[in-house]
C-alpha cells in the first residue's frame, strides 16, 4: 500500500461501494479508494440476482452477457394447497450473475481511476479532529479518518461504510435471518418461472424460492425464523423431486427491518447499502435500492466536495427516503400482516386472489417497487375479511 491519502475511502468493495466509488471517480479531482477483504471482487456470490432491467439502468448498468443470466417472464407463487401465477413479461425481470456485474461496476470504476484493494479488510476506522480542534499529529490537515487495515492505515476526508450485513449486525440490529441458496441443476426447473413457496411452519416469517438461470439451473433457497437452513433447503429439494445435483451452497443471512435511522454517521461518515438497512422489509432484495444508496451517497460526496459544504451530504438520506421511503413503509406493514398469517389464512388468501387483480398486476407493476401489487392482494375485500378475521382471532386469545 504505497499512496496513504485520499479524499474519500469506501470500505466494502461489493455493488454499493463500488456505484459510490464509480460515482465519486467520474470527478477526476476527487481521490477514491475501495478496500475489499475478500480475495475477488463479486466473491463469494450471495444473491440471486433478480432485478429488472429498468432498475439496472437507474443503476448505470447495462448487464454485460457475462453477467446476464436469464429472462424471467412468470411468477408462481404457491402456499401449501393453494397457488397463483402472475404474468411478469412487461417487467423485464432477469436473472444476473452478481460476481460478473460487481466486476463489471469495478470495471467502470477502474476506468475512472478508482483504486481498488482485495484482500485488504479494514481492522478498524479511527477519527480525527474535526476543524478547529486541537491538531493530532497522526492526521494531516483535513484528514479526518484513518482507516487501519490489514496492509497499513490509509487516510482520508470522507469515510463510506459498505460493509454490508456485517456492519449492520454489529449495530445489534433485529430483522436478520438466516438463508440457504444452493445452485441445483435439475429436470424439474421451470425455465423462465420463478417460484416463491410459503410455508407459516416451514419457513416462519419469509418463503423457499427457485430463481431459474437457464439450462434446468436454478438458485433455489430458504430463509426464515429459527428455522434449521440445511435440513429445510434439503427436505425443500427432496419435495420437488428426487433428480437434482447441487453444484454449489452458500449460507448468508438476510435482513428485513427497514432502512436504519441515520445513513449519516457523524462528521463525514456515511453508510450505504445493505449496511444501512436498504433492502426491501419483504423480500430482502436490495440491488436497486442497496445500490442506489451507495450511488445517491458517492454523488452527495462529489457535491460536498465540489462546494466545500458538508451540508450536501444531507441530499443523499433526502434523496434515498424520497424514492424509497414511502414504498418500505407500506412494506414493513405488509410484512407486519404476512408475520400473523397462518398456513389456513395463506391458502384461503392465495385461493381467492382473482384473474383482474392478476392482470392489473401484470400491466402496470414495476418489479422493484412491489408494494403496489401486495396492496392490490391485500385491500381485495375477501382478503381484508380473512386477515381482520385472523387479527381478531389472535387479540381474543392474547387477551
Ligand atoms: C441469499 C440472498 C439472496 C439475495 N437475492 C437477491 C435478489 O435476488 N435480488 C436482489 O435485488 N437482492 C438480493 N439480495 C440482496 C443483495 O445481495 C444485497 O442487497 C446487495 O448485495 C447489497 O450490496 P452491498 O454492497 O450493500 O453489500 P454486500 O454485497 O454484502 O457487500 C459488502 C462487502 O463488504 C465487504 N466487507 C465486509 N467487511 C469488510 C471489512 N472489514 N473490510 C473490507 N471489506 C469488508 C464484503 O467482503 C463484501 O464484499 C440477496 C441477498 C441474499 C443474502
Amino acid at each position: 500500500m504505497n499512496r496513504t491519502k485520499y479524499d474519500v475511502v469506501v470500505v466494502g468493495g461489493s455493488l454499493s461501494g463500488l456505484l459510490t466509488a464509480r460515482e465519486i471517480g467520474s470527478r477526476s479531482s476527487i481521490s477514491v479508494k475501495v478496500i475489499e477483504a475478500d480475495h475477488e471482487i463479486g466473491t463469494p456470490e450471495h444473491c440471486g440476482g433478480l432485478v429488472s432491467l429498468s432498475g439496472l439502468r437507474k443503476l448505470g448498468i447495462v448487464p454485460s452477457s457475462r453477467s446476464f443470466r436469464n429472462y424471467i417472464t412468470r411468477a408462481k407463487i404457491y402456499s401449501k394447497s393453494a397457488s397463483f401465477v402472475v404474468d411478469a413479461r412487461l417487467q423485464d425481470v432477469v436473472a444476473i450473475d452478481r460476481r460478473e456485474l460487481d466486476k463489471q461496476i469495478a470495471f467502470q470504476a477502474q476506468k475512472l481511476g478508482v483504486e481498488i484493494a482485495t484482500m485488504c479488510s479494514m481492522k478498524t476506522v479511527s477519527v480525527g479532529p474535526k476543524p478547529g480542534e486541537t491538531r493530532d499529529n497522526n492526521f494531516e490537515d483535513g484528514y479526518t479518518f484513518g482507516v487501519h487495515t490489514v496492509e497499513g492505515t490509509v487516510y482520508c476526508k470522507y469515510f463510506v461504510d459498505a460493509r454490508g450485513l456485517s456492519s449492520l449486525i454489529s449495530r445489534h440490529r433485529t430483522g436478520i435471518l438466516p438463508s440457504g441458496q444452493y445452485e441445483v441443476f435439475a429436470p424439474w426447473i421451470d425455465p423462465d418461472t420463478v417460484e416463491l413457496y410459503f410455508d407459516s411452519d416451514k419457513y416462519p416469517g419469509f418463503f423457499a424460492w427457485i430463481i431459474p438461470l437457464g439450462e434446468n439451473k436454478a438458485k433455489i433457497g430458504v430463509a426464515g425464523k429459527d428455522i434449521n437452513i440445511v435440513n429445510s433447503i434439503n427436505s425443500f429439494l427432496e419435495s420437488k423431486g428426487s433428480s437434482y445435483s447441487i453444484s454449489r451452497k452458500i449460507y448468508a443471512p438476510i435482513y428485513i427491518s427497514g432502512p436504519i435511522r441515520n445513513f449519516i454517521d457523524g462528521h463525514r461518515s456515511l453508510i450505504v447499502g445493505d449496511a444501512a438497512g436498504q433492502t426491501k422489509p419483504t423480500t430482502a432484495g436490495g440491488i436497486l435500492s442497496s445500490g442506489m444508496g451507495g450511488l445517491l451517497a458517492g454523488r452527495a460526496i462529489v457535491n460536498a466536495i465540489e462546494a466545500g459544504d458538508d451540508s450536501f451530504l444531507g441530499n443523499y438520506p433526502n434523496e434515498w427516503h424520497s424514492l424509497f421511503g414511502f414504498e418500505f413503509k407500506k412494506l414493513m406493514l405488509a410484512r407486519k400482516v404476512f408475520e400473523h398469517l397462518d398456513n389456513k389464512a395463506l391458502d384461503e388468501i392465495f385461493s381467492t386472489v382473482s384473474q383482474s387483480t392478476l392482470s392489473r398486476i401484470s400491466q402496470n407493476a414495476e418489479f422493484d417497487f412491489h408494494s403496489a401489487p401486495l396492496s392490490l392482494i391485500l385491500n381485495a375485500k375477501s382478503t381484508s375479511r380473512i386477515v381482520k378475521g385472523l387479527l381478531e382471532s389472535k387479540l381474543r386469545k392474547a387477551q
